[in-house]
């Protein structure tokens, strides 16, 4: 899997990339990432990426030249015009980084997760012109119903959660088995419920649990002990209790999820 990450500031992903298993993932060569500095596609003295808002208002805009070059640049082939729209590779997604994208989700990792390629447009500043999510992106993204200043955030999480999906990138193949949101499928879309859509939330359509609760060594710690059951050796009454748990703390912390029995 490769990752390229268009950013103007390049040297903002240096430490979230070297740690745990996104540096064991790069070390092995099960995914490489590359980082794009977006000035480079620039061509004036100023290196200039941004330009003012047409309609008039605050902030800056991040110009579409650079943008469509950049990309056009890592694909090696053209992207296509209004007379003429360039054809999308199935196994490449070209993800525009924005607060007003669809939720980003495990599911959406997941599918993340099958193909070859992302490149990943990090906006800035109040955002991106339009014409890179209608016509360069094949999606646009949002890491939840928040707002940040910047796109690269928002991609190194993405990085991450794609990666310890990948084969042979967890220690413990089994581990992103059994974790919260592993059971949840979402309407990606939101087409069927566009009640649903309109408020960012698109409806369960299968199980989804969070994790359950996880406890280690001391057996009891300023008083507070460990449940018992999980002390026992007992594993079919862990097994039992890890469900109830996880019910348990899906309702209280995500009853938006429904959990079923
Ligand atoms: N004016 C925009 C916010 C711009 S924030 C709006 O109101 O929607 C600047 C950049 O930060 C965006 O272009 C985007 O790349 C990134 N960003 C901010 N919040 C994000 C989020 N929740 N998910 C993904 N990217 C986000």
């Amino acid at each position: 899997m490769r990752f390229d990450l268009i950013t103007i500031f390049p040297e903002f992903f240096a430490g979230p990339l070297d740690h745990g298993i996104l540096r064991r993932a790069r070390e092995s060569k099960l995914v490489e990432v590359h980082v794009q500095d977006l000035r480079a596609f620039t061509k004036d003295r100023h290196r200039t990426v941004d330009d003012r808002p047409f309609g008039g208002g605050e902030g800056m805009v991040l110009k579409p030249e650079p943008l469509f070059e950049a990309v056009e640049s890592l694909l090696g082939h053209g992207t296509g015009h209004a007379s003429k729209p360039g054809a999308a590779d199935p196994k490449t997604a070209i993800v525009l980084m924005s607060a007003a994208g669809k939720l980003f989700r495990q599911e959406t990792a997941r599918r993340y997760a099958q193909l070859e390629r992302i490149i990943f447009i990090c906006g800035r500043y109040e955002g991106v012109d339009e014409r890179v999510a209608e016509h360069l992106a094949t999606e646009e993204i949002s890491i939840g119903d928040l707002v940040l200043s910047g796109g690269e955030l928002p991609a190194m999480m993405i990085v991450d959660a794609v990666t310890r999906l990948l084969p042979g990138a967890l220690g413990n193949e089994a581990s992103s088995q059994n974790e919260s949101f592993s059971g949840a499928v979402h309407q990606e879309s939101g087409m069927l419920h566009p009640a649903d859509s309109a408020s960012h939330q698109s409806p369960v359509t299968s199980h989804a649990l969070l994790d359950f609760p996880h406890y280690t060594r001391p057996a009891e710690y300023r008083g507070w002990a460990v449940p018992e059951i999980l002390i026992g050796g007992n594993h079919s009454e862990v097994a039992k209790w890890r469900r109830a748990a996880a019910i348990e703390k899906t309702r209280r912390n995500r009853p938006d999820l429904r959990p079923r029995e």
